[in-house]
């Protein structure tokens, strides 16, 4: 059987996870990050990986963009569960005839971002492929009191994003398209950032919280799966920057496509109590209630969200 006919990457993960046996494991295989008690707090671990020709190209990522990327997704991960980066392992795979100044250019960018968070390498593995690939793992911390799981949402709490979507869908269109300017938009795909600044101010109260990896919709419809609740999207009210409805418009899409089901913009989205809602930082994009489905509104319409987000095997 193919994994596309099993019904693609998150049914395959479905199918390979077995529960953790130690009772320090908070929370295993289905979340941003893995939770484990320590002494003092919480161990964040998390693992995300880039290749070549699928989450990049050479043709229009530099290598200190590659570099940048591969540490900022895992950032991402991090700040979704509420915590802080501490320390990296980065494996890579290189081709054979793979130039130093690549592997600088690289590790520039990593460097850059370990900086930026104060977070130290302190190992990884190097060996060579057909196609080049990072895999960064990335350990944290978070308060013993409120790590933010995918599963607290309840009825009546409020959805919120922390910024703009579909930036990065868009630069990815733009490239392949082979459009020139829109730099500005461009970056959003090669040069995301993560919202540790929005996780430390939200950290305290919010009941479930996720990154954007794979497109707005898909990240409600799995704190919604995790919470056993249902969600409204109010699709007007997403943010859209207006600079990535021009590019969309130059490439012929659909910027709110791109922000609902696009994905990597490593944005944060968090459901927030009502009672908190009045002091939470970005755009409130709908309410979580007590049906089973997702339902999207736009202008007078609604539609019951049936696809996901992006998938590998779709
Ligand atoms: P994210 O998009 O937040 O990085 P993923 O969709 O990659 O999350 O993964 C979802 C969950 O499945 C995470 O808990 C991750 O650790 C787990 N997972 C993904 N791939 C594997 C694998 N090959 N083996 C075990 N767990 C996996
Ligand atoms: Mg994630």
């Amino acid at each position: 059987m193919k994994i596309r006919e099993l019904g693609g990457e998150f049914k395959l993960i479905e199918r390979i996870a077995r529960p953790a046996k130690d009772p320090r494991v908070i929370c295993g295989i289905g979340d941003d990050a893995a939770l484990i008690r320590v002494d003092r707090g919480v161990q964040i671990v998390t693992t995300d990986m880039l290749v070549e020709g699928d989450h990049f190209s050479r043709a229009y990522f530099t290598p200190r963009q590659i570099g940048i990327k591969a540490m900022e997704i895992n950032v991402s991960d991090i700040a979704a569960m509420g915590g802080t980066p501490t320390y990296a392992l980065i494996a890579i795979a290189l081709l054979r005839n793979t130039d130093v100044e690549f592997v600088d250019g690289l590790y520039e960018g990593i460097y850059a971002v370990a900086d930026r968070y104060g977070i130290d390498v302190i190992g990884g593995d190097t060996t060579h492929g057909a196609v080049v690939a990072i895999s960064v793992t990335l350990m944290g911390e978070a308060h013993q009191e409120h790590p933010c799981l995918r599963s607290g949402a309840r009825p009546g709490d409020h959805i919120f994003v922390s910024g703009e979507l579909g930036g990065s869908q868009a630069g990815l269109r733009l490239f392949l398209c082979g459009i020139d300017g829109f730099d500005d938009v461009k970056r959003k795909h090669t040069e995301p950032s993560a919202r540790l600044d929005i996780s430390r101010e939200v950290a305290g109260y919010v009941t479930a919280m996720e990154d954007v990896s794979d497109g707005l919709a898909s990240e409600v419809r799995n704190i919604c799966r995790a919470s056993g609740c249902g969600a409204v999207i109010n699709a007007d009210q997403v943010p859209i920057a207006p600079r990535v409805r021009e590019a969309a418009k130059a490439v012929s899409g659909d910027a709110l496509e791109y922000a609902l089901f696009g994905g990597e913009d490593f944005e944060l989205v968090y459901t927030v109590p009502p009672e908190f809602t009045g002091r939470a930082p970005g755009s409130c994009v709908g309410e979580v209630n007590d049906t089973k489905v997702i339902t999207i509104r736009q202008g007078g319409e609604e539609l019951t969200l049936e696809g996901s987000g992006y998938d590998h095997f779709a």
